[in-house]
């Protein structure tokens, strides 16, 4: 009979360290990439893997069950590669050797393997499937598996295992399957809820580049050095005679038209560079690492793109212009920057418009 009190000292450690791995999700890794988020979660995994063995129950004077294959099923539907299902298999099986190599523990180690293997597989599989089916499936494979393989590689006999062990031991841990993936499920849907929120309060609703309040805290990182004590060049960019657009077509082709011109600065620019709408059809740029004579040529590029090539919304072609001012960090005070090149901004407007200004200590440059 399945030791009760074991089970649930298992169910409960693995319950908890779910809980703290989604704790320190939420809490640090929310804006952190993709590689580090994917480290931690493949430690969770394994390190819940090796203490569910270090907490095996026992099931009879030879055989300890235990819930390894638990994390595997949830590194199977978190993981975005099947590399990392695999790592996670043999991590797993590796933590199994490290109790003792014996008879048991070899079998242990393929098993494991076999179950995160067929974890891959299903992953490829993937693709076409409903999260729901997704979920039943490979809660129900992966068990199977689990037990197929210690039935024919273990040390009980398959006959003994699959009669007397299995029907306790297969749909304990089948609803323990599912009771883990619904807690991860919620903490996953948690997580993305709470990295949604933070970064739509990031972005403009319109364009989707980053609001007044992002930039400006960018701005703080780069002023402060804490981004590297790089020289990096601010712009401020302001469409020409938007006011007319507006007038002429229309607030929803205005719309259209900053979007357009959003796009063009995205793609013209680098992934580096910090994009942000500061207000109405004003965008203000930085350019990290970067020269003043550099940031000049690449804004230049862009100004004459948009000033060559009309948006066109809904057939209706719109010639689009823009100015725009920029100030170094190498020449200015960093509470200086943001009035100078503004102010270049307004020189440019006042040069004619449809131009690039830079700022200078002494005089104008262009
Ligand atoms: P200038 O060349 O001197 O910059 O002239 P301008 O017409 O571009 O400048 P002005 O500041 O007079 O007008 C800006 C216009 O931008 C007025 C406002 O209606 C429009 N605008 C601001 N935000 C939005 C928006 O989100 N959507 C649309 N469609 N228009 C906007
Ligand atoms: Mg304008
Ligand atoms: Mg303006």
């Amino acid at each position: 009979m399945m030791n009760m009190k074991e089970f649930i000292t298992n169910a409960s450690i693995l319950m908890a360290i779910i809980t703290m791995a989604g704790l320190l999700y939420k809490q640090f890794l929310v804006s952190a990439g993709t590689k580090l988020k994917n480290a931690l979660l493949l430690a969770m995994v394994i390190f819940s893997g090796w203490a569910s063995m270090l907490l095996g129950i026992q099931l009879d004077d030879q055989v300890i069950f235990d819930l390894r294959f638990v994390p595997i099923i949830v590194a199977v539907l978190l993981m975005q590669k099947k590399r990392l299902i695999l790592l996670a298999g043999l991590g797993i099986g590796l933590a199994r050797l490290s109790f003792g190599v014996s008879e048991a523990a070899v079998s242990g180690f393929w098993t494991v393997i076999a179950v995160s293997a067929a974890g891959a597989v299903l992953h490829i599989m993937f693709s076409k499937w409903t999260s729901r089916k997704k979920v039943i499936w490979t809660v129900l494979f992966l068990n199977s598996v689990n037990v197929l393989f210690i039935a024919f590689l273990g040390v009980t006999p398959a006959r003994i295992y699959l009669v007397e062990i299995t029907p306790i031991a297969l749909p304990t841990s089948l609803l323990l399957s599912f009771l883990i993936v619904w807690m991860i499920s919620d903490l996953r849907r948690e997580f993305l809820s709470k990295q949604h929120l933070l970064e739509s309060a990031r972005r403009d609703p319109l364009t989707k580049l980053y609001n007044r309040r992002a930039f400006m805290a960018y701005f703080q990182q780069f002023s402060d050095g804490k981004r590297g004590k790089k020289p990096f060049v601010l712009v401020f960019i302001d469409i020409d005679h938007f006011k007319q657009v507006n007038d002429t077509y229309g607030h929803i082709v205005g719309d259209c038209v900053l979007k357009a011109v959003s796009g063009r600065l995205l793609n013209n620019l680098r992934s580096i560079d910090i994009i942000a709408r500061y207000g109405g059809e004003e965008f203000v740029v930085i350019l990290p690492d970067c020269t003043k004579e550099n940031a000049l040529l690449a804004i230049e590029r862009i100004r004459e793109i948009i000033a060559r090539q009309p948006v066109f919304v809904n057939n209706v072609q719109v010639s689009v212009t823009f100015s725009a001012g920029l100030a170094s960090s190498v020449e200015f005070a960093s509470d200086q920057l943001l009035k100078k090149a503004d102010h270049a901004l307004y020189e440019a407007k006042q040069a004619g418009r449809n131009r690039t200004i830079c700022a200078e200590p002494a005089a104008a440059c262009s």
